[in-house]
């Protein structure tokens, strides 16, 4: 097998992340009472609408509804009219960069998240603009916590609010019908190294939200809900014990820390939920998808092994009272960054003639889950894409048989899947017609090498690290990078799947018209017959597509809508090995765009993939003595976004191709004030004249060598 390897540094796995200023406890800024007439309709949306399957002129969760199927029962777009979908309105985007998020559809209005964490309210028929809540992450961020990430994956309507919660840490309340704050509640401190990509989830008069920074400092993750009303915290669950000299919260976190060794919370230990919440009304449960090991290398965390729960699981709390329930773990002892964090789909299945009540879970290790909710017992579990480090699921105990090279302590190990996972964020959705879960699927390996690290060894904040010595991703040439599976949960096998050239597409959405929609990071937005795996019609939305579409109707007229908008880890700095899309950060227009049948709207045509030439300036003195240090300076703090190698992908500009690093005042007051902080450019205080003149020559030299100039 040849492969492609691009070799990262260890602990170059650079996230990002600024610091707050601003310690506050709840900032309750309510405006009193609303006596608005229309307010009380929607004040009326809660729990039983959320729930109602049949109701299709909205999109009222980041699922659609609490069981997260994203299927719906409108059938006008089908197999036979599909062929008719054209765009019905769209709306541009032009300050917006990564778009990943589902939007939500309530009463005739849509409402989403975009880049830099500002939510929308639009006329879901028209696209006409409604009003605008930016929360101002840039003015939140201070010296430490940098900008990297601009994405949210989705917000959270209920009785009347939309819930947002933003990068720096604060849950938001907004009137659903004027964007007005009713509360902000901050879910971490400012000087945490922690961060918010993930959507709350609303249920039974709370709010729930977790946070991600496993890789990011030392990390001991929390989920926390917060009444409705007031934003008020209501209950909190950490996912991960704590120091046993100070007492567990609870037994739960007694019993995790017998499956702990070593001084794991000197580490943090992780478990960060960053996504995955699911509300199940019939058992009163919160189902929660824990995040992988902080550091990844067990041997750090916990030398002397051990599970560390509740990493990687799904953990069942009690809706009311964040009490445990049960938990599954998918990755007893995670060493792979193989977190549960993925979407937990509620579903009524019926398996050997038993119907079940079930979760159906499609984690990063590569295992497709059915796990009986009313127990949290395993039903079945089979692996859905490359998998190496374990060979099957034992159906006993509910545990995998790891192969015997798949830790890499004391040396390295090829694994399959990758960090990037056999599946992330990227939603499935669940046709109770088809039987069938439309899974986007990834076929990418990864190299683990243990550096030696000991127990001694410490991750800085905001720095941050994985305490994996090296790593690599490893790309198939004998099988797709990237599919569309049709998975049959009963029978734990492809009813069908489309090869993708590139493994980072988007989430799907399935309907009553047998159709699956997908987008793909190509550009194409694709409709897909439910049963054999046909495709039905396409359009080329001229840029990479990541978040997942939604359908309803309104006036008779069924939609299907979606964010155009390259995005997600992925098209951030390192791109190991995969085909650039050439989708260019400030070439490109991000958009919304719904499409109906026989619409009549004329979208403007993107510009072609765009490649950046590198900006020649001859006359630039380039001190080659310093170049080196440029470029490690670049690699600890640039690279995460600006590409590894000074090549840009999606999100951020090329610095190759800028005249702003030409300029040392110029380049200061962006790199160093932060003059473009509003643009996700954030400060970096703390780096020095001489610093900042290495990072320019080390652009120089990059760009002029790129060029094919031999420099001086
Ligand atoms: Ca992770």
């Amino acid at each position: 097998m040849s492969r492609q390897r691009i070799q990262l540094l260890a602990g170059a796995i650079v996230v990002i992340l600024i610091v707050l200023f601003g310690l506050r406890g709840i900032d309750t800024n309510d405006t009193g009472i609303d006596d608005s007439p229309a307010l009380n309709e929607l004040a009326s949306i809660a729990d039983a609408e959320i729930a109602d399957e049949a109701r299709t002129g909205d999109w009222l969760a980041y699922g659609r509804t609490h069981s997260e199927q994203r299927f719906s029962p409108l059938t006008d777009i089908n197999r036979s009219t599909v062929s008719d979908l054209k765009v019905a309105w769209y709306l541009d985007l032009p300050q917006d960069v990564g778009l990943v998020s589902t939007p939500l559809v309530v009463d005739g209005v849509l409402y989403f998240t975009g880049t830099m964490n500002v939510i929308r309210a639009v006329d879901a028929t028209s696209g006409q603009p409604i009003w605008e809540y930016d929360p101002d992450v840039a003015g939140h961020i201070g010296s430490r916590r940098q900008v990297g990430w601009v994405h949210n994956r989705g917000i959270s309507f209920y009785k009347g609010r939309i819930f947002a919660a933003t990068w720096d840490g604060r849950l938001l309340a907004l009137d659903a019908q004027t964007g007005e704050l009713a509360w902000s509640s901050r879910t971490f401190d400012a000087d945490r190294p922690l961060y918010i990509t993930g959507a709350p989830k609303a249920f039974k008069g709370k709010v729930l939200i977790g946070n991600g920074g496993t890789e990011v400092g030392r990390s001991r993750g929390f989920v926390t809900a917060y009444d409705a009303d007031t934003g008020a915290e209501a209950w909190k669950f950490y996912v991960v014990p704590g120091n046993p000299a100070y007492g567990f919260e609870n037994a739960a976190m007694a019993m995790a820390a017998e499956t702990w060794t070593g001084s794991w919370w000197e580490h943090g230990g992780g478990g960060n939920a960053w996504h995955g919440f699911t509300y199940d009304p019939e058992f009163n449960a919160v189902y929660v998808g824990t995040g992988n090991g902080s550091p990844w290398n067990r041997r750090i965390r916990s030398p002397g092994g051990g599970d560390n729960l509740f990493l990687s699981s799904i953990v069942a709390l009690d809706a009311d009272t964040g009490a445990y329930l049960w938990h599954y773990q998918t990755t007893p002892g995670e060493s792979w960054d193989f977190n549960s964090s993925m979407d937990i789909v509620l579903a009524d299945i019926e398996v050997d003639g038993k119907p079940i009540k079930a979760i159906l879970h499609a984690p990063k290790n590569g295992f497709f889950y059915v796990i009986d909710r009313a127990s949290g017992r395993l039903v079945s579990a089979e692996p859905f894409a490359r998998v190496t480090w374990a060979t099957h699921v034992d159906p006993e105990t509910g545990r995998p048989v790891e192969t015997p090279d798949a830790r890499y302590e004391d040396g390295e190990a090829e694994i399959w899947p990758s960090a990037h996972g056999a599946h992330s964020w990227q939603a499935m959705s669940y046709n109770p017609v088809t039987g069938l879960v439309y899974l986007p699927t990834m076929n990418l390996g990864g190299r683990f090498v243990d550096m030696g690290l000991d127990a001694s060894w410490r991750m800085e904040e905001f720095i941050g690290g994985t305490g994996v010595g090296l790593f690599e991703i490893l790309v198939p040439d004998d099988i797709a990078p990237g599919m569309l599976q049709a998975w049959d949960p009963v029978k734990q096998e492809p009813a069908w799947s489309v090869p993708q050239e590139h493994p980072w597409n988007a989430g799907t959405l399935t309907t009553a018209g047998n159709l699956v929609f997908q987008g793909r990071s190509d550009g194409m937005f694709l409709a897909y017959d439910a049963t054999t795996g046909a495709e039905l019609w396409r359009y080329d939305l001229g840029l990479g597509i990541s978040a997942p579409p939604i359908t309803y109707k309104l006036d008779g007229r069924q939609y299907v809508a979606l964010l155009v908008g390259y995005g997600g880890s992925y098209t951030m700095g390192f791109t190991p090995g995969l085909p650039d899309e050439g989708w260019a950060y400030g070439v490109h227009r991000r958009r919304l765009v719904a499409f109906a049948l026989d619409g009549d709207a004329s979208l403007p045509p993107q510009p072609p993939p765009y490649k950046p030439e590198p900006l020649v300036y001859a006359d630039f003195p380039l001190d080659e003595s310093i170049v080196m240090q440029g470029a490690m300076l670049y690699g600890t703090y640039c690279g995460i976004c600006h590409g590894g190698g000074a090549v840009a992908n999606a999100m951020a500009p090329d610095l190759r191709a800028s005249a702003v690093p030409l300029d040392a005042t110029g380049f200061a007051e962006v790199v160093r004030e932060g003059s473009r902080a509003n643009r996700a450019m954030p400060p970096f205080a703390a780096l020095t004249d001489e610093e900042l003149k290495a990072i320019r020559h080390y652009l120089r030299y990059v760009a002029h060598r790129d060029a094919g100039i031999t420099s001086n």
